[in-house]
């Protein structure tokens, strides 16, 4: 299977013409979503209603999604750690390998022949009988690319999901390319309100996560990784199981760029005993790291899901940071 060059206009009129295809359709997003997995299974879905399509939002976990999210249109509707119902198309979003899907995976993987796999991971092998991966600054920017393809008209609705993704996965517009900022700009003019937006999915917080993270902030580790310097938080599920998703997911922030240190890494305990990993470096490229150890994403952002004594998946990271050379984007 091959994954489709970036901006390539074949790969977008091939996804387009299998959706136009489709009447009933399932949109698939990640396990443990962020604002681009469940603000790309609603964009789609919603403008798939648009033309008609029936359309099933999922999500592969039984567990409920942070509730910030759910102020993306439509989110409460996304079905958890259900089977997929009898559809002519799967489509994946978001999903930078097919082990995201979570619970979903096998039936996932029973539907190949009517896969589309739409992502903007680098490290996306490509799993789908189409394979739409375009690395744009998030999978919605990819959307808003194909709806043009699709003649979906933009609404509030759309905009609102489209924008969640966008302003999330650019770091509050920290990095990307000048793509981004047109982008924000065309979706704005449709109404929606960006303060909140941006006050939901990223400022609120609550006294007790406040407390959270400073008791892990207190226990930050600066650790020798052959010539590099990793700093680690490890959240425990005693830790972080009464917090909310969101304030959990901010930790990653406060290690992405410290003082000293060539890579900050967040281990963040599950309900199955796994540790969600979340990687983040300017010095060595993570997408790469992540994928040694079974996982993927970008090259300055990326994760892995591992299981093992606390100090054990620390000594793992440990070794595979130290065999690591070069530069960023380099390996
Ligand atoms: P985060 O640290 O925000 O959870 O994830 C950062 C990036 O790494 C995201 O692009 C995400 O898709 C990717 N990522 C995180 N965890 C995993 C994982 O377990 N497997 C894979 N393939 N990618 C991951
Ligand atoms: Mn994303």
């Amino acid at each position: 299977m091959t994954v489709s060059p970036a901006s390539d206009e074949a790969a977008y009129r091939r996804a387009a013409e299998m959706l136009t295809a489709a009447d009933a359709i399932a949109v698939v997003g990640h396990l443990r979503p962020d604002a681009d997995a469940i603000g790309s299974v609603m964009a789609l879905t919603l403008a798939m209603r648009q033309l008609g399509k029936t359309v099933t939002p999922m999500i592969g976990q039984p567990y409920p999604v942070a509730p910030n999210l759910l102020t993306i249109p439509g989110a409460g509707e996304i079905l958890l750690g259900e089977e997929i119902p009898d559809v002519d198309l799967v489509v994946t979003v978001d999903c930078g390998s097919i082990d995201r899907t979570g619970v979903l995976t096998d039936e996932v993987a029973a539907y190949r022949d009517r896969l589309l796999v739409i992502d903007h991971h680098v490290s996306n092998p490509g799993y789908g009988a189409h394979n739409l991966v375009d690395v744009r600054e998030s999978t919605t920017s990819v959307l808003r690319e194909l709806f043009h393809y699709l003649g979906v008209e933009l609404d509030e609705s759309i905009a609102h999901a489209l924008y969640a993704g966008l302003v999330t996965d650019t770091g509050s517009f920290r990095w990307g390319s000048p793509a981004m900022h047109t982008l924000a700009a065309e979706l704005m003019d449709y109404g929606i309100d960006i303060r909140e937006i941006a006050e939901e999915l990223l400022d609120k917080t609550s006294p007790a996560d406040l407390s959270m993270i400073g008791r892990a902030l207190a226990n930050i580790r600066l650790l020798p990784a052959g010539e590099r310097t990793v700093a680690v938080i490890m959240a425990s599920h005693k830790d972080i199981r009464t917090h909310s998703g969101a304030a959990v997911e901010r930790l990653i922030d406060f290690v992405r760029s410290l003082d000293g240190c060539d890579v900050g890494v967040v281990f963040k305990e599950q309900y199955d005993g796994g540790w969600a990993t979340s990687l983040r470096s300017t010095a060595i490229n993570v997408a790469d790291l992540a994928r040694s150890l079974g996982g993927g994403g970008h090259a300055e952002a990326a994760g892995y899901t591992v299981y093992g004594e606390a100090e054990d998946v620390v000594n793992q990271l440990l070794e595979s940071v130290a065999e690591i050379r070069g530069e960023a984007g380099e390996s």
